[in-house]
């Protein structure tokens, strides 16, 4: 999936503990051959590939990861979209952009985005693509989703505790072995030698989403390398989005969301889901916590 996964468990010794890494890493790699839109060779390809042209038949699995996708869409109302992938890479954040898009550029930039061009029907169990050259991707749930199954395998083994690190997408279960909660510690994104804040992990995932060094400024504003998929404007204003809740799919999502929604926003739809937290940080260094957090910075 493009990125590294740490895999931890508790186990009676390490002959046993290296057999259920390994179940981990291959159900990952399974759920990548599915998910993979670099892969021409995915099912996700096919239904790219497929854009404006057919339905394409795929697995109940990735029916169901774009059923639930479509979901997070409504629910968001539109901040999250897997149909993202087919923008127009307009913004580049590695310091090679000189100027600002005009504002036609922008708009048509995501033309072909909406989620509501993804055809889905259940009892043929087919994804179609309203739209020629439209596209999905699962950037922003793909590994949330792959912790989520890692996980949830491994506890079907009977492993007692453990933690899926999806480059920093967290999934634990169980408790350490002196029995006390796995904790999360959240990089100060101004200082990344710093943790900010020490916090345990009741609802087992937590993700961060957001990338200090990659923006880039016009007019004083600072445009975040996650962009807008309904207006094609980077968001402005936060540094960093972490959420904590049971699923490290939903968790991933949201954290991307709450980065677009904005801090008054993405604030208000966290306190209204049920086992969702959220901490964000803004540009200037101010920290905004969903209703039930406390942080004990340490
Ligand atoms: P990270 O890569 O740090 O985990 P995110 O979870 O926020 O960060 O995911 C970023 C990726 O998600 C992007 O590379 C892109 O592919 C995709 N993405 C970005 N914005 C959106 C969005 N609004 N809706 C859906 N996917 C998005
Ligand atoms: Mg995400």
């Amino acid at each position: 999936m493009g990125s590294r996964f740490d895999i931890t468990v508790v186990a009676n010794d390490s002959v046993e503990a290296n057999e259920y890494i390994d179940l981990a890493v291959a159900e990952i790699q399974r759920i990548e051959k599915l998910i993979s839109s670099w892969d021409p060779n995915s099912q996700t390809s096919e239904i790219n590939k497929n854009a404006g042209i057919k339905p394409v038949k795929v697995d109940k699995e990735l029916f169901n990861l774009i059923d639930r996708a479509i979901r997070i869409s409504r629910l968001t109302e539109g901040a999250f979209d897997i149909s993202y992938a087919s923008m127009d890479r307009i913004w580049k954040f590695d310091g090679s952009m000189k100027t600002m898009p005009s504002e036609a550029e922008i708009k048509n930039s995501v033309s072909k985005v909406g989620y509501g061009n993804i055809i889905l029907d259940k009892a043929q169990s087919t994804v179609f693509l309203k739209i020629p050259g439209m596209k999905i991707g699962f950037g922003a749930i793909g590994k949330g989703y792959a912790a989520d199954k890692a996980k949830a395998l491994l506890m079907e083994k009977g492993v007692a505790a453990g933690i899926i690190n999806a480059s920093g997408d967290m999934n634990t279960w169980g408790k350490k072995p002196d029995g006390t909660d796995w904790k999360v510690a959240i990089t100060n994104p101004f200082d990344k030698s710093k943790a900010f804040a020490l916090l345990p992990l009741k609802q087992g995932a937590v993700v961060t989403s957001g990338d200090y060094e990659k923006f880039v400024e016009f007019n004083g504003i600072r445009y975040a390398h996650i962009i807008n998929p309904k207006t094609g404007y980077p968001a402005t204003g936060i540094i960093s989005a972490t959420v904590f809740g049971p699923s490290a799919e939903l968790c991933d999502a949201l954290a991307t969301s709450v980065f677009v929604m904005g801090i008054e926003v993405g604030l208000d739809l966290i306190n209204q889901l049920p086992d969702m937290e959220c901490v964000i940080i803004d540009e200037k260094g101010g920290i905004h916590t969903s209703q039930n957090i406390t942080i004990d910075k340490s």
